[in-house]
């Protein structure tokens, strides 16, 4: 297979607007991606044809629809090559997922147990883990952060020892683009017995996740960066892990039996979904896998690298930026300031230009702070974005900067 960007532009109806009077460069993907049309048809198909409950139904629209759900799980299992099916959870997003491993897993844990997780965490994956530290007890370990953002694995192989509990690290960081060594750090947490959830919401979008490969025990992610729509994510757990996990939340279909002065749960995963689950959204995010699984992955990775190198040789080395994450091999993520220019002031100046950046914190105070800064500017690349997009965004950048220098 071979990868044309142009091509794949034409499957997102969106990427033809214009903003401010010119054409949308639309660099703020890790935030949240655009749809193609196989998305948006997969969930508008449902709602025109055959939309009703799931699995509850003995009439056909809801057997239907139950069909199609499952088949998205089915389809998620493949993407991740999941060993069952069984053990993927629909969520409404990655927060819920590692809230879910948190808050259930969370329940074993004692005074003075150890959570490792690291500095380049997104909130998500550190403030359910502060709830077992307010609530439990628990003591959180931080991997530090070298200076060109990778993860000191000295540190953290220091860091496990008879009190860990749990690893909760990120697969990509969402602020440095650093892709962290996923397998080194589950079989080094293994070695001391220890799970390991990976925080997937930035990796799964730029490479092909295989979590038997992985060996990681909990993989979390949202839909809605993968391509597919906001209010579903999954949580993949081994199935022993899941097996052990108490329930989330309580509710509709995920009991065995409820009786008056007892109950039991049904099995993974429908323990973990109480409720009406997001059923139209989790056929989108399905049809979103499946347009993907199209899609030469290897050859799209090396697309988006191409694209923040040109980024870089474009800025070519201007000492009025001052890029945060610069480890080798790293994702196409650029995090950076704009000397003597508020990051919000670069993004909305970006912005009259077409270009859409975002700026603030990233959710990733803690890193941040490593790296002496209150707020950054970070363009964040995908697959539909070309070499023109990147070259109008350096120009841009350097019109913005025109208003501060
Ligand atoms: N982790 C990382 C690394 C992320 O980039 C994000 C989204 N910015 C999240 C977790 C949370 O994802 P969501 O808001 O979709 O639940």
């Amino acid at each position: 297979m071979s990868f044309d960007p142009d091509a794949v532009r034409e499957e997102f109806p969106i990427l033809k607007r214009q903003v401010n009077g010119r054409p949308l460069v639309y660099l703020d993907n890790a935030a949240s991606a655009q749809k193609p049309r196989a998305v948006i048809a997969a969930m508008s198909r449902v709602m025109e044809t055959c939309y009703a409950n799931v699995h509850r139904g003995l009439h056909t629209l809801a057997n239907e629809t139950t069909d199609a759900y499952e088949a998205a799980r089915n389809s998620v299992a493949r993407f991740l090559n999941a060993a069952t099916p069984a053990e993927i959870v629909f969520t409404k997003g990655g927060t819920e997922a590692i809230n879910l491993v948190a808050a259930s897993f969370g329940q074993s844990i004692q005074a003075g147990d150890e959570i490792v997780v690291s500095q380049m965490e997104h909130h998500a994956n550190i403030v359910p883990w502060h709830f077992l530290r307010e609530r439990k007890g628990a003591v959180l370990r931080w991997v530090p952060v070298t200076d060109d953002g990778r993860l000191d694995m000295e540190a953290y192989r220091a860091l496990l020892g008879p009190r860990t509990r749990m690893v909760a690290i990120s697969h990509m960081s969402n602020v440095l683009g650093t892709i962290n060594p996923a397998r080194e750090i589950v079989e080094a947490a293994h070695a001391h017995g220890v799970p390991v959830l990976l925080d997937g919401c930035q990796a799964i979008v730029h490479e092909a996740v295989d979590v038997q490969a992985l060996d990681v025990d909990f993989y979390a992610f949202s839909g809605h960066k993968l391509y597919g729509p906001t209010g579903i994510g999954v949580l993949y757990g081994k199935a022993e892990r899941l097996a052990a996990l108490p329930p989330y939340q309580g509710g509709g279909e995920m009991i065995g039996q409820v009786a008056e002065d007892a109950i039991t749960y049904a099995d993974p995963p429908h323990r973990f979904e109480a409720g009406t689950p997001a059923i139209v959204e989790a056929i989108g995010l399905g049809a979103a896998i499946e347009w993907l699984s199209g899609i030469d992955r290897k050859a799209s990775a090396e697309h988006e690298k191409a694209l923040y190198r040109r980024v870089v040789e474009g800025l070519n080395g201007a000492n009025w930026i001052k890029p945060i994450g610069t480890a080798p091999d790293k994702g196409a993520i650029f995090s950076f300031n704009v000397e003597g220019a508020h990051a919000h002031d670069i993004a909305q100046l970006l912005d009259r230009y077409g270009v859409a950046v975002r700026a603030g914190t990233h959710c990733a105070e803690p890193l941040l702070r490593r790296f002496g800064a209150s707020s950054s500017a970070r363009a964040s690349f995908a697959l539909y974005n070309t070499l023109e997009e990147a070259d109008s965004f350096v120009e841009a950048l350097g019109r913005a900067r025109a208003f501060f220098a």
